[in-house]
């Protein structure tokens, strides 16, 4: 079932987009837990990271390269950042399109979100 995402990626709602190509798409998040967060998704949908078969490896693969690549152009590089992903009900997912949560911009408490 598609998700709130699914709309950001088609463009049927808008959102801060830091970076677009073929198969991903990142932008910051509307409740930011930092001083930068920022959401790297794929463009498939993929529940969670639980769902993902041997077939997503190449795309899960690219989605850590694309992960970096946004906090070097978000230049979070030189200081450091977290990057987080959430699964199921205890993990405190609620949007159950895969993403990688990019936090960062000032120095993190040791337990976030
Ligand atoms: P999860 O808890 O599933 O790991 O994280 C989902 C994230 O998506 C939350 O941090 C939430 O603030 C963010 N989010 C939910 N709906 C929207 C939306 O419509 N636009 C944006 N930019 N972020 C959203």
């Amino acid at each position: 079932m598609s998700t709130i995402f699914k709309k950001i990626i088609d463009k049927e709602i808008p959102a801060n987009i830091v970076y677009e190509d073929e198969e991903f798409l990142a932008f910051h998040d509307i409740n930011p837990a930092a001083k930068v967060h920022v959401l790297v998704i794929p463009k498939k949908e993929i529940k969670n990271l639980d769902a993902a078969t041997e077939e997503d490896a190449l795309l899960l693969g690219k989605l850590q390269l694309t992960v970096a690549k946004v906090a070097r152009i978000l230049e979070l590089d030189k200081d450091g950042y977290r990057v987080i992903t959430n699964i199921g009900d205890n993990g405190g997912q609620e949007v159950y399109h895969i993403h990688y949560h990019i936090l960062g911009g000032e120095k993190l408490p040791v337990k976030l979100k």
